[in-house]
């Protein structure tokens, strides 16, 4: 594993901070935050620059990049600001599932659309009753009659939901299956199906421009053509989706930590206190050293799963560690840097009170550290 980046890769950087100084400009945020609406504009035009579905290829819409090059795009984003830029890194979210499992038709009819920023895609696994295990017997039934499945039960939490081309589901297709994981399969069901009712749920901590919805289906009929992947190994092919896109959800927290530990920098070195800079006192000094060391060692960690998914051996241990500490990074750095800028971190006029309001997140959806901690426990007793 090379330690620097590439001339390609640091230009890839440089273009995403540009897109990034150039259209996520306050005032944009606060429309699109106070709408709790979908940034549909700029979506598009991160589309247009290949930033979506980086990691996509070619043939279908992408950019034929990797795992690394889409950490290197969501760290940007998030970094410059996570109102905007999560909601974008999630317009593709699930679609590695069709390219990795889905048929050729499967993937032609439905990828292109999506790495070109026309449509938006959605995975739902979460159930009110409990998203963190997901061996369970699920709620949400897909039936066989006839050519289809007949699909009945509820999602919530699920991201673009209510605005996505489709749902990517995981259903319980074997009611009776012992143990209940081995009966489950994932399904496409496109979003202008007949029974399917998605509900934004509105008031978030943050995020507010990504939709994240209640999905209900009530017999939504779906041909069998829709199965992604194979009948009945719809968890297996879960745990292998989740074990790579949890990779960007670590970049997520290496782009929130270093977002914050440049505000921090900045701030401590303009503001003044017993007659000189802030930075001079030395415990605000060892904070951002403390800071700095965190932000560096997620992104290794980062790099790593990243670049071990490209060389087509995705490490779910690797993955897991650099999911868990990216993520502790980002709230302990953002907690850090809220404190640097004392009173004023408490204005939603200065960028850092959202640093530090968006980062906890990043600890819970994917996977809550528990259950990331469990993963990691779970590969150490294997190996
Ligand atoms: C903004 C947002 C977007 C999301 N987008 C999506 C999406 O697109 N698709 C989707 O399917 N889901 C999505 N989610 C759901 C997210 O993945 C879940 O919230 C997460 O997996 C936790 O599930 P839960 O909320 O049901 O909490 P629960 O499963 O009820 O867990 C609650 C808490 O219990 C603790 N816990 C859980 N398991 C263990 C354990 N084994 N050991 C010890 N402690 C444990 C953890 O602290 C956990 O936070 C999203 C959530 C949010 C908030």
């Amino acid at each position: 594993m090379n330690f620097d980046l590439t001339e390609e890769q640091i230009d890839i950087k440089d273009a995403v901070r540009d897109f990034c100084e150039k259209e996520f400009t306050d005032e944009l945020m606060r429309e699109y935050c106070e709408r709790e609406e979908f940034p549909w504009e700029l979506s598009r035009k991160a589309a247009g620059l290949g930033f979506i579905g980086i990691h996509f290829p070619e043939e279908y819409g992408g950019q034929g990049y990797g795992y690394f090059e889409n950490a290197i795009v969501t760290e940007e984003m998030i970094r410059s600001n996570p109102e905007l830029g999560i909601p974008l890194v999630f317009a593709d979210f699930g679609t590695e599932l069709i390219l990795r499992f889905g048929t050729e038709e499967q993937k032609e009819k439905y990828v292109p659309r999506i790495a070109k920023g026309e449509g938006l895609s959605a995975a739902a696994f979460t159930e009110p009753s409990g998203g963190s295990d997901i061996s369970k017997r699920l709620e949400t039934v897909a039936l066989k009659d006839g050519d289809d499945f007949v699909i009945n039960g509820s999602k919530t939490f699920i991201t673009n939901a209510n605005i996505s081309d489709f749902i990517i589901t995981i259903c319980q297709t074997d009611p009776e299956a012992s143990p209940p994981y081995r009966g489950q399969s994932i399904i496409i069901i496109d979003n202008d199906t007949p029974g399917i009712e998605a509900t934004l749920l509105k008031g978030k901590l943050g995020i507010k421009p990504s939709q994240t919805c209640e999905v209900a289906f009530s017999d939504v009929r779906v041909p069998q053509e829709n199965l992604l992947g194979e009948l009945n190994r719809g968890f297996y092919h879960t745990v292998d989706f989740l074990n790579e896109s949890r990779i960007e959800i670590a970049a997520q927290g290496v782009g929130i930590a270093q977002g914050a530990l440049d505000r921090a920098v900045d701030y401590a070195k303009e503001r003044h206190l017993f007659g000189k800079p802030l930075v001079e006192l030395q415990v605000v000094a060892h904070k951002l050293a403390d800071m700095a060391i965190k932000v560096e060692a997620a992104r290794l960690l980062t790099h790593k799963a990243a670049w071990l998914a490209d060389q087509g051996r995705p490490d779910p241990l690797i993955s897991s560690i650099a999911k868990t500490y990216s993520a502790r990074a980002g709230v302990e750095v953002t907690d850090e840097a809220a404190q640097i800028f004392g009173g004023y971190s408490f204005l939603d006029e200065y960028e850092i009170e959202r640093f530090y309001r968006l980062a906890k997140i990043i600890e819970i959806y994917e996977g809550a550290k528990e259950v990331q901690k469990n993963n990691i426990a779970r590969c150490l007793i294997r190996l």
